[in-house]
Formats: structure tokens, sequence, C-alpha cells
């Protein structure tokens, strides 16, 4: 059995055993590991796909260069990604890159946190928080 994540480097997905989540998995398609500490840049269609499928949190940040609040977050972001290591995934999402995301998810301004889960949305959040209201706030409302 295991839990199924999707790789957010090439979008497929895969299985992996809970008690195993930490002990550096790769992907079976591509060799990218698929759990990391740290946040991993992603595209629109592997976010698709990965909220579908994914068994384990996956805390997106959508994000723009330009943004001064995303910019000072990104660090907070990164630190809550290494704290919840094996409870949550963490990845970010170019709306530079990816302006359809705008109208997909409802974007009102960024940076904007959303959490999903298992084909759901958890939770989503507007404006640069710190990285310990992060980690709260995954493991309070994202189930991690
Ligand atoms: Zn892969």
């Amino acid at each position: 059995m295991g839990i199924k994540l999707t790789c957010l480097a090439c979008g497929q997905g895969n299985r992996v055993p809970r008690e195993r989540l930490n002990a550096g998995h790769k992907c079976g398609t591509c060799g990218a590991p698929l759990v990391e500490d740290k946040p991993v840049d992603i595209s629109i269609d592997i976010l698709k796909k990965a909220q579908r499928i994914d068994e384990l949190p996956l805390i997106v940040d959508f994000w723009a260069s330009w943004c001064g609040p995303c910019r000072m977050m990104a660090p907070e972001f990164s630190k809550a990604a290494q704290a919840l290591k094996g409870h949550a995934r963490f990845a970010k999402l170019d709306t530079e890159a990816f302006p359809e995301a705008g109208g997909r998810y409802g974007i009102r301004g960024i940076p904007l946190l959303i959490a999903f889960r298992g084909g759901r949305e958890m939770g989503r959040r507007t404006g640069a928080i710190s990285s310990r209201d992060i980690t709260d706030w995954v493991t309070a409302g994202a189930g991690a």
C-alpha cells in the first residue's frame, strides 16, 4: 500500500510507504526525491495532478518575483518546509510563469498559500506570514 504522492518534478504518481516518507524515496520514473525538506518549484499541470491524488498535504505558495511580501516570506516558507518534512510537502508556483493560476484558483492577492490534500482544498491564507504561523496553520488546518 503506502500513500500516493505525485512527483513534483515529472508528474508521475508514486506510492511511498508511510514509514519511509523521510527515507529519501525517489520517483520511479525520473529519480527526483519525492519528499524534500525545501520548497519545490512546480508547474500548473503538475499542481493540477498533485492536488487531485496526493494523500500528504501539499502547501503551495503562489508568488511572483515583483512581489515584495512574497520575497520576504520565501525564507519563512523554506523554514516551515524543513520543520514539516515528512508531514507535508511545500511547493512554489510562479504566477507570472503560469498566469492562468489567477482565475483557476481565484487568486486576489499574493503571496497566497493554499493547502491541498486528497483532492480537496483544506484552507488558504493571503499575505506574508512567519514560519511559525505557517507550521501552526498546516498542523491545525491541513491535517499534517
Ligand atoms: Zn518524477
